[in-house]
C-alpha cells in the first residue's frame, strides 16, 4: 500500500514541477554568503573587542555552511542554468570549507546520492554491526562511541569524512585515484593558504598575535562548520525508524532514497536559513530540483508518499532518544542496537522486506 501510494510521484515529474530557471537568484544568495564570510573576516580581524571577534567567527561560519550547500548544488549541476558556471563557482563555494570539489561529487552525488543507507557503497554515518564492531581495534571502538555519544559529530566528519576522503583522498579510502582529485585538493589548499595569509598580514600590521587571530577567523569557523556538517549528515539519514542495509535486494526494494532519510526540522526555524538542504526527501528523490524550489517540492513528496517520508520537529528529547538507540545495527534482522548488542529499535515491518 505504501509503495503504490509514493510510486505515484515520479522522479523525473517531481524535477520538471519544480525547476527555477535564471542565474538573479543564484547570484543574490551568492553575494550574501560571500558578504557574511567576508563581513565576519573583517570582525574577527580588526575589532579589538572579543565579543565582536566571536560574531566575525559565527558570521564566518555561517558564510562557510551556506557557500558550501552552493557548492553543493552546484556539484549536483543545479545551482546556475550552465554546467561551465556550476563547475566554476562551485569549486570557488567550497574553497572556505576546503572542499575538493571532484572528491566531493564521487563520494557524495555518485556513493551517497546512488546508494544511501547501503552498507559498503554510503559512507556517511554508517552504522557497524555488533561483531564488525567487536573486532575493531581498541582505539577505533573508541572513537566510534565518541562519535555516536551525542556530541561526536564535529570529530566524525573532521576525521571520517573530510581528512580521509574529501581532502588529498587515497585510493585505498575512496577505490580510486584520478588526477582531478588532487588538482581540486591542491586548489583547496591554495585557499587556505590565501586565507591564512590573510591573518598573518593584518596580524602583523596591526601588531596582533596571529594564533589569536587566527582562533577567530580561522580555527573556531572551521570547528563550528565541521560539526554543524557532522550533525546534520547525522539527522538526515540516523534514527530508530530509519533502516540501514545490506542487501541490494532489499534496498532496492525499499526505496531507501525515499524512506531512509527524515525532514528534519530545527528549532527556531534554524533550518530554514540552509539553503533547503533539510527538505531532505525531496533533494533525494531529484537531487538536480534548485534549493528555491525545494520546500515546495518536498510538500509535495510528503503528500504523495505520506508515512513513507519520515518527517519531525528536533527537540532536545527525541535527539536524546535517537543517540541512545542508534549505536549499532543489526543488518539481518533490522534493528537498532546499543553497545551491548541489545535491540533498542526494530525497523516496522512494511520499511523493509525480511532478511533473506
Ligand atoms: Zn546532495
Amino acid at each position: 500500500m505504501r509503495a503504490v501510494q509514493s510510486n505515484r510521484l515520479s522522479r523525473k515529474a517531481l524535477l520538471r514541477s519544480s525547476e527555477v530557471a535564471g542565474t538573479l537568484d543564484p547570484c543574490a544568495v551568492l553575494a550574501v554568503n560571500v558578504a557574511s564570510f567576508a563581513g565576519g573576516l573583517v570582525l574577527a580581524l580588526s575589532m579589538s573587542s572579543v565579543a565582536l571577534k566571536l560574531l566575525g567567527s559565527v558570521l564566518i561560519t555561517a558564510g562557510i555552511v551556506r557557500l558550501f550547500l552552493v557548492g553543493h548544488e552546484a556539484c549536483h549541476g543545479s545551482f546556475f542554468p550552465a554546467k561551465i558556471l556550476n563547475q566554476v563557482i562551485g569549486r570557488i563555494a567550497f574553497l572556505p570549507s576546503m572542499t575538493a570539489f571532484s572528491l566531493w561529487d564521487v563520494g557524495h552525488n555518485v556513493a551517497h546520492h546512488g546508494f544511501n543507507n547501503l552498507k559498503g557503497r554510503d559512507q556517511v554515518w554508517t552504522p557497524y554491526s555488533k561483531e564488525e564492531f567487536d573486532q575493531l581495534p581498541r582505539h577505533r571502538r573508541i572513537m566510534e562511541r565518541v562519535y555516536r555519544s551525542g556530541f561526536g559529530w564535529g570529530l566524525y566528519y573532521f576525521v571520517e569524512l573530510w581528512w580521509k576522503k574529501l581532502y588529498f583522498a587515497t585510493r585505498k579510502e575512496i577505490g580510486s585515484g584520478r588526477v582531478k582529485y588532487k588538482l581540486d585538493s591542491v586548489l583547496v589548499s591554495l585557499g587556505a593558504s590565501a586565507w591564512t595569509t590573510e591573518v598573518a598580514l593584518v596580524a602583523y600590521r596591526t601588531g596582533q598575535n596571529f594564533w589569536f587571530l587566527a582562533m577567530f577567523a580561522m580555527f573556531i569557523p572551521f570547528a563550528l562548520w565541521n560539526t554543524i556538517m557532522g550533525f546534520v549528515v547525522f539527522v538526515q539519514h540516523t534514527h530508530p525508524s530509519i533502516a540501514w542495509y545490506h542487501s541490494r535486494r532489499q534496498w532496492q526494494e525499499a526505496r531507501a532514497y525515499l524512506t531512509a532519510t527524515a525532514n528534519v526540522r530545527f528549532p527556531l526555524r534554524i533550518d530554514r536559513l540552509m539553503h533547503g538542504i533539510m527538505e531532505h526527501h525531496a533533494h533525494h528523490m531529484n537531487p538536480r530540483i534548485s534549493m528555491f524550489a525545494l520546500r515546495r517540492a518536498q510538500r509535495r513528496v510528503q503528500r504523495h508518499a505520506g508515512a513513507d517520508a519520515l518527517s519531525y520537529r528536533i527537540t532536545w528529547r527525541t535527539y536524546v532518544d535517537c543517540v541512545r538507540r542508534c549505536k549499532l545495527y543489526d543488518y539481518t534482522n533490522h534493528a537498532w542496537l546499543n553497545w551491548h548488542g541489545e535491540v533498542t529499535a526494530r525497523i516496522a515491518r512494511g520499511d523493509t522486506a525480511p532478511a533473506s
